[in-house]
């Protein structure tokens, strides 16, 4: 019997070092894996038969060409790449995602490559010119107070358009029960278009992309929030971190970031 057992034990093992070998269940090392969303033009989306593009993509395959490793490219939901990235699942998250001290708290941010401002994006005949007018008024301290009635904000869930936008008034939010959540930006804007939303908030980039491929709507004047993009990686993960940050200072000093930005936003 004992014998059986410790046979049985030894052809376990060696398959497990094999399936470890090859890279069967565990991740491989020469690989990359990035999580992203690919629905956020022009930062990640998916182009036709090329399939993946965008800013984060070209600059994430520089970082992997220089770490001599292959990038493959897991595209999730937004709001499942920082629990994945913190699982181990993926080696790294990029998606026009902002540094903010929550999402601190669960992930490491690499230096920043790109600015952001979110915006407010409405139908091309709406009566509101500023995202201040969905207040019915301000204190002394100029805060909000209230939002008007009938208000409705649609947002990409998990994005820091819906976290600021599901804030209270007071702190420049419109109240979670005034705000939808969509899978995708894409879903917002077209809620918007069937009257679903007065308005969508969003990143300035992706809002430029949707207006130029949906007729009737326009981004109003005003910054509801200005923001910085970085890369996550694994809490603690140094090693993968300080790679990427040096190739970041590469990419940004032989101005292939500023390239690969340029092919993206005329
Ligand atoms: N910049 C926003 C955020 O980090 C939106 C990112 C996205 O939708 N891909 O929350």
């Amino acid at each position: 019997m004992k014998k059986i057992i410790s046979m049985i034990l030894c052809v376990a093992m060696v398959l497990g070092c094999v399936s470890a070998f090859t890279g069967c269940g565990d991740k491989d090392d020469d690989t990359l894996v990035m999580a992203t969303n690919a629905a956020f033009p022009p930062y990640e989306y998916v182009d036709g038969d090329n399939g993946f593009a965008g800013i984060d993509v070209e600059i994430a395959q520089a970082i992997a060409e220089k770490l001599g490793k292959k990038l493959e490219i897991a595209d999730v939901e937004f709001g499942s790449i920082i629990g994945g990235v913190q699982s181990g699942k993926y080696d790294f998250g990029m998606a026009g995602m902002t540094v903010t001290e929550d999402r601190k708290k669960n992930v490491d941010f690499s230096d920043t490559y790109a600015t952001a401002v979110q915006v407010v994006i409405v139908k091309a005949d709406s009566q509101y010119a500023s995202f201040e007018d969905f207040y019915t008024g301000f204190d002394e301290e100029e805060k909000p107070t209230g939002v008007k009635e009938g208000i409705k904000i649609g947002v990409q869930q998990d994005t820091t358009g819906d976290i600021y936008s599901s804030d209270e008034p007071k702190n420049w939010g419109f109240g979670s029960d005034n705000v939808i959540q969509y899978k995708t930006g894409a879903d917002a804007v077209q809620a918007l278009l069937t009257d679903k939303v007065t308005a969508v908030i969003i990143d300035n980039e992706p809002a430029k992309s949707f207006i130029a491929s949906n007729e009737g709507l326009k981004i109003l004047d005003g910054e509801y929030a200005n923001e910085d993009y970085a890369i996550c990686v694994q809490k603690g993960n140094t090693e993968l971190l300080d790679q990427i940050n040096t190739a970041l200072k590469e990419l940004k000093e032989d101005g292939t970031i500023d390239k690969i930005v340029a092919k993206y936003i005329k």
